[in-house]
């Protein structure tokens, strides 16, 4: 039996809605272009988004540090990779796009810096 769903494609500022037919392939209706089409059949085998969050940052102006994954991973490993990054604590200095966590949650996606961040002393 079929599942159907709708999603909102995230490729472009367009936002088009996307209706799904999901079966043994999925069908993508309401996209304008192909990125639409990719986007859509992705949502239907396997969610996926960048993950952003934040850990915490010793000898730095700020206490925590933005991150999020260098790719995107599996909406159902969200919840594993936040609790990955829960008390995960880095030290200053970091530069934007240091890899802060090699490989979360058993995802073989790296966490990375979002920002630069000085040592303060
Ligand atoms: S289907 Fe194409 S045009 Fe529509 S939001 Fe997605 S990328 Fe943009």
């Amino acid at each position: 039996m079929s599942d159907e769903r709708e999603v909102l494609c995230i490729r472009c500022p367009k936002g088009c809605r996307l209706e799904l037919k999901i079966d043994e392939e999925v069908i993508v209706e309401g996209n304008q272009c192909k990125a639409g089409e990719d986007h859509g059949k992705q949502e239907g085998r396997e969610p996926k988004r960048i993950v952003p969050t934040t850990v915490k940052i010793k000898d730095a102006r700020w206490p925590r540090l933005p991150v999020r994954t260098k790719e995107s991973i599996s909406l159902d490993k969200v919840k594993d990779v936040m609790e990955a990054v829960e008390g995960f604590v880095v030290e200053a200095p970091i530069e934007k796009g240091d890899v802060v966590i090699k490989d979360v949650a058993g995802t073989s996606v790296p966490v990375i810096a979002e920002r630069d961040m000085e040592k303060i002393r």
